[in-house]
């Protein structure tokens, strides 16, 4: 048995355990994709699924600032 710290190597989302992917903010990923992330840092770890609600939560986002109403 190999001792590892806290370090793990899964999805930060709370009740996910699949192998994390990309590394997001975890202000935008709560705020913005409304994700519950138990990070360490100010960095989460997101899974492949994860990081697409993520990406598509901040595309849409991004999308909804370039729409001009007038
Ligand atoms: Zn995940």
């Amino acid at each position: 048995m190999k001792h590892t710290r806290s370090k793990k190597k899964t999805c930060d989302v709370k009740g996910c355990d699949e192998p994390k992917k990309k590394s997001v903010p975890v202000g935008k990923a709560e705020k913005k994709a409304d994700l519950d992330v138990e990070a360490e840092g100010s960095t989460a770890y997101l899974c492949k699924k994860h990081w697409k609600e993520f990406k598509k939560a901040t595309k849409e986002d991004r999308e909804l600032d370039q729409i001009g109403w007038d």
